[in-house]
């Protein structure tokens, strides 16, 4: 995982939490759900006969098609901070090791067209994907410690093989979609690791 490397300069603190007073381990830079929201409201002995989903792909009821993908954010006080591997004054860095700026990520779920799913389904091993077109879809997961992420429209962008999907939120009204433009910082990344924390995801 990403989050190891790039939260190096954290992981022997953790950070003093606001809502309890406690010490926390490092605050995570990246969050995951395992499966789109109306997956999740399936009754568990109903999935079987309505549901196919694997880690990456989803379809319910022969009629919604889901993709799993990133919501990927700039982090704003860290950028460019060479990860400690590479810090070593011997060698110097590699020069093929690229050094990539810190991001937050939330893994979650979007509802694409069919069309655009089995497009995507046929491309998945296909070297070059990334040059397709980026096209629509809506989030399939409720993050609660925005306002209704639900259905929020985005922008899905292929990326190379291997890789899931990037998610831009159009709506530039809403806060996610500034964070996503403007980026996060330290202190904003612990306050969604205490919101998290100290008020669960209703699951
Ligand atoms: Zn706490």
């Amino acid at each position: 995982m990403q989050h190891t490397r790039l939260c190096w300069r954290c992981m022997t603190n953790g950070f003093l939490c606001s809502v309890c007073g406690q010490i926390h381990p490092p605050a995570p830079t990246s969050y995951s759900i395992k499966a789109p929201d109306a997956f999740i409201a399936i009754p568990d002995e109903e999935r079987a006969t309505r549901a196919q989903i694997s880690a990456e792909q989803c379809i319910l009821d022969e009629r919604q098609f889901f993709l799993r993908g990133r919501i990927v954010l700039p982090i704003l006080d860290q950028q460019n901070q060479p990860a400690p591997e590479l810090l070593d004054p011997r060698s110097g860095p590699a020069p093929e090791i690229r050094i990539e700026a810190p991001y937050f990520a939330y893994g979650c779920w979007v509802e694409v067209s069919p069309k655009n799913f089995f497009r995507t389904h046929e491309l998945w091993k296909t070297p070059g994907r990334e040059d397709e077109p980026p096209f629509p879809g809506y989030l399939a997961n409720e993050l609660h410690h925005y306002p209704r992420t639900l259905g929020l429209e985005v922008l899905v962008a292929t990326q190379p093989v291997g890789r899931r999907p990037h998610l831009t939120v159009l709506d530039q009204t809403h806060p996610l979609a500034q964070e996503q433009m403007t980026g996060l910082s330290t202190e904003r990344i612990q306050q969604i690791a205490e919101q998290i924390l100290h008020h669960p995801e209703p699951r």
